[in-house]
């Protein structure tokens, strides 16, 4: 029954997520191979508004299809929350992005600027820049996606 097959295959990856492909991690040089093999992406139908993208751990969760050639900046960014969860840890990158945001919102009184100005999320957004330049030939189109 290959219906049915499919079907329990979508089912599967919509619960386990689906790994990154040998191109994506090829072409994701934001975190090291082992880590990105760690990865599990998820395409949920909702998050809150703004927000392409969640990470959490090695789950990233995204409101947007990205196909899996290796091009995406959200995915890029993404996978530099994943390097980061890894190197802080659940407690160390929840109470610094926490507080960051805490400060940011003290001194902005602006729930966007306080957001941008996340360390997690300046460092993602700056490795992702970088990531575009070494990966230019689709790069400027692209870049106005890095912003998750
Ligand atoms: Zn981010």
């Amino acid at each position: 029954m290959p219906l049915a097959r499919s079907l329990i295959t979508t089912v599967k990856t919509e619960l386990r997520g689906r790994r990154l492909t040998d191109t994506e991690l090829d072409a994701y040089d934001v975190l090291s191979p082992e880590l990105a093999k760690r990865a599990r992406i998820f395409r949920i139908r909702w998050l809150p508004s703004d927000y392409l993208g969640i990470t959490l751990g090695h789950r990233i969760f995204l409101a947007t299809d990205v196909a899996p050639d290796g091009k995406s900046p959200l995915l890029a960014h993404e996978l530099v929350h994943v390097r980061q969860w890894h190197e802080l840890g659940i407690v160390g990158f929840s109470m610094g992005y926490v507080s960051d945001f805490g400060r940011g919102l003290q001194a902005n009184r602006r729930w966007k600027a306080a957001y941008s100005q996340i360390g997690a999320e300046v460092e993602a957004r700056l490795a992702t820049e970088a990531w575009l330049r070494r990966h230019l030939q689709f790069g400027r189109q692209a870049a106005d996606d890095n912003q998750e």
